[in-house]
């Protein structure tokens, strides 16, 4: 008996083997930011060269923010681009405002157009051949009840503290903001914020963002964050910021020791390709979860990068060996100059289809469609219920079988206990 139950679980593991071997063949032609390193380090130097800088300056997240590329010239130095490419940028830049910082940039192979970190990072002519006028899909000018605001659901808010990034992603959702200009908040529109929480007993969940959180100053952000946590009824900060992936060297010893002392602090950040997640950037991330810091990952589903079941399975193995839990992927609404970037839902329904079951559920974050007009997060997910009805439920699991199980009514435990 014991060597027949031996023989089923040997042929069952063959079976999960055979539910796999696909996902193993395509990771090993997915570039990852992690196995490249002597390039990345080939690239620093270039870079540093160029700008006539030291490792100690690349190291100091005020030179980075500095030092951001915004013109052609500069950037045709780093990056192998035609005459016409120059051209286009330029007349893009006009339009939409355009910034990477050195460390980013160092990402992307010079050579290759469709180098999923150039794609999120250098414009391109698709921008403004986009005839979509929407810039605001979510309605937030509609959400805004009061100093730097938005407002969408019960219990929680976001206040916008800056509209500067380290770098400028091509298919921001929130680019109506980014201006021409760096301008974090004045302080007289976060007194007006903070007031409206203190007023507001319901409010016990604040996510600080912009723009990017951590392209303030440690000194402002404190502030922010001391003010929030004297008042009574907010339990816990949460921190928006991008910086983990485009200038991981904002994550210093300072902020860190600076967060501490206000826990609970999440940080959710944005990583979207695993070219993405460097050592630098795992070193950023694991500063910060060793400071107390618990991270997730808001991926946006984008059309070239990630709009695939095994790239996205890959982008959440990695994060977690950073220690940031996938938390989002966003479906990319249209926003005006982000067309090209814009996937069927169909595709983000795929990506969790071939999650689910086939990794770990800490690898699975929820996908997200933000339904229009502030109207809010929606989670889309595969069908799994075929049919319920009195006494039943009718599912299919990971593998497509399909199983009737039974249900029944939930009784009241104390009436329960008595019977
Ligand atoms: S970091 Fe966020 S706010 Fe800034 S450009 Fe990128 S997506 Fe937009």
């Amino acid at each position: 008996m014991k060597e027949k139950k031996r023989q089923v679980s040997i042929q069952r593991a063959e079976k999960l083997k055979s539910r796999i071997e696909d996902f193993l063949e395509a990771r090993k032609g997915i570039p990852k930011g992690m196995e490249n390193e002597e390039e990345l380090i080939k690239r620093k130097n270039r870079i540093l060269e160029i700008f006539n800088a030291t490792e100690e300056n690349w190291n100091d997240y005020k030179w980075q923010l500095k030092h951001r590329i915004t013109d052609v010239e500069t950037l045709s130095k780093i990056i192998n681009l035609s005459e016409e490419e120059k051209v286009r940028i330029d007349d893009v830049g006009k339009k939409f405002r355009w910034a990477i910082s050195p460390y980013y940039l160092s990402l992307i192979n010079p050579d290759d157009k469709y180098d999923p970190v150039r794609l999120l990072s250098i414009p391109t002519y698709k921008e403004l051949e986009d005839t979509c006028e929407d810039l605001d899909p979510m309605g937030e000018e509609f959400t805004n009840p009061a100093g730097c605001i938005t407002r969408r659901y019960p219990d929680r808010l976001i206040i916008n503290v800056t509209n500067e990034c380290a770098m400028y992603c091509r298919h921001c959702q929130r680019r109506r903001n980014i201006g021409e200009q760096d301008l974090p908040v004045s302080r007289k529109l976060l007194q007006e914020s903070i007031d409206y929480i203190k007023e507001n007993e319901e409010i016990r969940d604040v996510l600080i963002t912009g723009g990017d959180a951590l392209c303030i100053s440690d000194n402002n952000l404190e502030w922010i964050i001391k003010q929030l946590k004297d008042i009574p009824h907010v339990d816990y900060i949460r921190l928006g910021s991008r910086t983990l992936v485009t200038m991981p060297q904002r994550i210093t010893d300072k902020l860190c020791s600076m967060l501490k002392k206000y826990h609970p602090i999440y940080i959710n950040t944005h990583f979207n390709h695993p070219m993405e997640i460097t050592q630098t950037a795992k070193n950023a991330c694991e500063k910060l979860a060793n400071s107390g810091i618990v991270l997730g990952n808001q991926a946006v589903l984008l059309n070239g990068i990630n709009n695939d079941k095994y790239i996205m399975r890959v982008l959440n193995h990695e994060l977690l060996k950073c220690r940031v839990r996938p938390y989002y992927i966003f479906h990319a609404k249209h926003v005006q100059g982000t067309a090209h970037f814009n996937t069927s839902i169909e595709d983000g329904i795929e990506i969790m289809e071939y999650l689910r079951g086939y990794t770990s559920g800490m690898a699975i974050p929820t996908f997200i469609i933000n339904a229009p007009k502030g109207q809010g997060k929606t989670p889309v997910y595969p069908n799994y219920i075929i049919s319920r009805g009195p006494g039943y439920i009718k599912f299919r699991t990971w593998e497509g079988n399909i199983i009737k199980y039974e249900d029944h009514q939930t009784k009241d435990i104390r009436e329960f206990l008595e019977e």
